[in-house]
């Protein structure tokens, strides 16, 4: 341990992943955990998409590629950035990872210095945090509650702002609350952000198709802050490919070109296969996927009605993505079945110790007070894992 830098005794581990291999662990000793902490579409990959894969690999697409990507890639991104969000962006303003969590990875790199500030509107998804403290940066978190549906207001980033303040990152449809911002809840934000021209924002919009009516808006389509605002997607969430590792932004052409020169020191290209299908995946109708959002649509509706008949825990609707994030401080301070709860890790882990359910503390999330339930599981699974919950808090 004394023999390891600095900068990775300071990472914390990632909470989502940390849960998820605990109870990976448990289910290898033969305890039937239900596992609803990773955020993980459980859906197979469409055909169409497999299809495409396959095809590469038949094709011979096994060299490296360009770093920031394949060219044709590229282009099936810019036009789906007009399809589905109406922004205009060049195949130089394009870069291509090795999923989305590389893609923040590299905007941090290459545009904070040691000392910034990089303002979290809370609750952020967990590596947000951690990216920051890679690049040296401050995270500034900016809290919000279940009562303000989890969104922040103009007056509290006004407020969080310093002259420090280098980057901001908005996440809607929200990770881990669900949370969609409205265009004019983000013109009023932009409004704020206007006065500081040396802030720039990171749109996460990886949830963007998993939403239940709330049309998701994208911050770049905003007119001034097109020129500082790196938008961030990928395939993971919308068409069940978590593991083909493919993320992507349309940023700055001098943000895009310096991702660029980051990534090809570190990891080149993403992987050719993947990539491939990728352009599938972007080509295709957003219709080809509706049918993965109608299920989670059900299965939001199923976990909110048994969430709602446990006693002590306050739950929203939330408007996209697939989690719920219900307050779960009523149980702080008691005991329950002669396990002190203190706070909301001690909830999860109670949660998995005596329910054999797994999900993720709040704390990670800047969120203390409440829980996340990943509903990206079968109907069966959350109703057992509701009914499973019920019994113990009961
Ligand atoms: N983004 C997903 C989650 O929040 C996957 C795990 C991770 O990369 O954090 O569960």
């Amino acid at each position: 341990m004394d023999q390891l830098s600095d900068r990775i005794n300071s990472l914390p581990i990632s909470a989502t992943l940390a849960m998820a291999a605990k109870a990976r662990e448990l289910k290898e000793q033969g305890i039937d955990v239900i596992g609803l902490s990773l955020g993980e579409p459980d859906f197979n990959t469409p055909e169409f998409i497999k299809a495409a894969a396959i095809q590469a690999v038949e094709d011979n697409y096994n060299a490296y590629t360009p770093v920031d990507g394949y060219a044709e890639l590229k282009q099936a991104i810019c036009q789906k950035f007009q399809r589905d969000n109406q922004l205009t962006y060049q195949p130089n303003q394009v870069v291509v990872s090795t999923g989305a969590k590389q893609s923040i990875a590299n905007v941090a790199m290459v545009l904070l210095n040691p000392g910034d500030e990089v303002l979290l509107p809370a609750p952020y998804w967990v590596s947000y945090s951690a990216i920051a403290t890679l690049a040296e940066a401050e995270s500034v978190v900016i809290p919000s509650s279940i009562e303000s549906d989890f969104k922040i207001t103009p007056e509290q980033l006004e407020a969080a702002i310093t002259p420090k303040t280098k980057l901001i990152i908005f996440n809607s449809p929200n990770n881990p609350s669900g949370t969609i911002y409205t265009e004019a809840e983000y013109r009023a934000l932009a409004k704020v952000l206007e006065k500081y021209p040396n802030i720039y924002i990171l749109s996460d919009e990886i949830y963007e198709h998993i939403n239940y009516g709330e049309k998701p808006f994208s911050f770049a389509a905003i007119e001034n802050m097109y020129d500082r605002t790196i938008t961030v997607n990928g395939v993971a969430k919308a068409f069940a490919m978590t593991g083909w590792r493919i993320g992507y932004i349309g940023a700055p052409a001098w943000i895009a070109k310096a991702c660029n020169k980051m990534q090809g020191q570190i990891t080149s290209g993403a992987n050719c296969i993947a990539q491939r299908a990728t352009i599938a995946a972007l080509e295709a109708p957003v219709s080809a996927i509706q049918y993965m959002v109608d299920e989670f649509r059900n299965r939001r509706s199923l976990i909110i009605d048994l969430l709602r008949t446990i006693p002590g825990l306050t739950v929203n609707e939330p408007q996209g993505a697939f989690y719920v994030f219900p307050d779960v401080s009523y149980y702080f301070g008691k005991s329950i079945q002669g396990q002190l709860i203190e706070n909301a890790d001690d909830f999860a882990l109670f949660l998995l110790e005596h329910a054999h359910v797994a999900t993720v503390s709040g704390t990670a999330f800047g969120a203390p007070d409440c829980l996340r339930i990943s509903y990206a599981a079968s109907e069966a699974q959350i109703r057992e894992a509701l009914s499973r919950m019920a019994k113990v808090l009961g």
